[in-house]
């Protein structure tokens, strides 16, 4: 069932490729809550993460201040940053000219993504009039702009409006043949799935890495409103674990942290080498999972 690549990496653990992780934040609201962004960028930068990503909110409502972190991010920590960026409700040139922006602000990196529509996620999504039609499409009009390092979307549970199996995986296929450098993975809670759908994703041909998406589960009540929206599924054996215990911090953040490092070793152990956690700007839970990956701060 495991992928070839990482058969042949697991079989060589002692070559094993280096550890790659990339970390996503989310552009800060108010003064406390940046506060706590540069807290988190600060103790996480040391790990040396290939990048750490900044997304963009719904309809680049966040364009500005997403703008503004990684240029930060950039000059004063020196790690390198990615900007996340949608089609939502912008024409092409609206969208360029932010590619552009980010290319004069020195910024190489982009997350690629279609975005979903102001009604919400599943609603359908009708393009901008002048707009790219989808991720596929961004990743090609990004590639006329600059030489930049994109990443793009994938969904292990399959995504919600993907009419099938085969439609998903010609959908990532597009966005690789367009130019993008790897994919990075929608949440999910079973390894199986991902490893079903790298598979799956190798047998159509796709030999760009295909990097797992990992959420630490600081809030199950949060984290399971958000896996509901964007079609992740909790396993009722995880839902079982954090049951009673919204009013116990302690014990929750505990059973959190068993739950990821569970996750993150037994994909070590399948030879996957690169990991991509969603911070929610946080640092503890990702320090310690980075720890159990081999990579300390200090
Ligand atoms: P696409 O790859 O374009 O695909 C979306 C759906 O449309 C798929 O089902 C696909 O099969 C289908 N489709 C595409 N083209 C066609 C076609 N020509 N004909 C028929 N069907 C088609 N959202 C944000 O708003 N901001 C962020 O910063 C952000 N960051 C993210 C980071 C990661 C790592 C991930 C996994 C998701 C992120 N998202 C973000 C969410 C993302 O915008 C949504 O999941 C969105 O619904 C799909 O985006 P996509 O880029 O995968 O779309």
């Amino acid at each position: 069932m495991i992928d070839d690549n990482l058969r042949a990496s697991r079989q060589t653990a002692d070559n094993r490729p280096e550890l790659q992780l990339s970390f996503e934040f989310f552009p800060p609201k108010t003064d406390a809550m940046e506060e706590r962004f540069w807290d988190s960028i600060g103790k996480l930068a040391p790990l040396k993460p290939r990048f750490v990503s900044v997304t963009y909110g719904a309809g680049g409502s966040t364009r500005e201040r997403t703008l503004r972190m990684v240029s930060r991010i950039t000059s004063d920590t020196g790690v390198p940053a990615a900007a996340h960026l949608t089609c939502v409700g912008s024409s092409r040139d609206e969208v360029d000219a932010v590619v552009r922006g980010y290319k004069q602000a020195g910024i190489n990196r982009i997350v690629a993504l279609r975005g979903d529509p102001p009604e919400g996620v599943g609603q359908p999504f009708t393009p901008h009039p002048d707009g790219y039609e989808n991720a596929a499409d961004l990743v090609a009009g990004i590639r006329r702009i600059g030489d930049f390092d994109i990443s793009v979307a994938a969904y292990p549970e399959k995504h919600p409006q993907s009419a099938d199996w085969d439609a998903d995986i010609d959908n990532l296929k597009r966005k690789i043949d367009a130019g993008a450098d790897r994919a990075i993975t929608q949440m999910f809670f079973r390894n199986a799935d991902y490893l079903r759908f790298l598979e799956k994703a190798r047998k159509a041909g796709i030999t760009a890495p295909i990097v797992p998406g990992i959420q630490p589960i600081h809030s199950f009540k949060q984290i399971s409103g958000f896996a509901a929206r964007c079609g992740a599924s909790i396993p009722d054996w995880m839902a079982e674990r954090f049951v009673g215990l919204e009013d116990d911090p302690e014990t929750h953040a505990l059973v959190a942290a068993a739950v990821a490092a569970e996750q993150v070793t037994e994909l070590l152990d399948e030879g996957v080498t690169e990991f991509h956690f969603y911070t929610l700007n946080r640092s503890n839970l990702v320090l310690a999972l980075a720890r159990l990956l081999g990579r300390r701060s200090g």
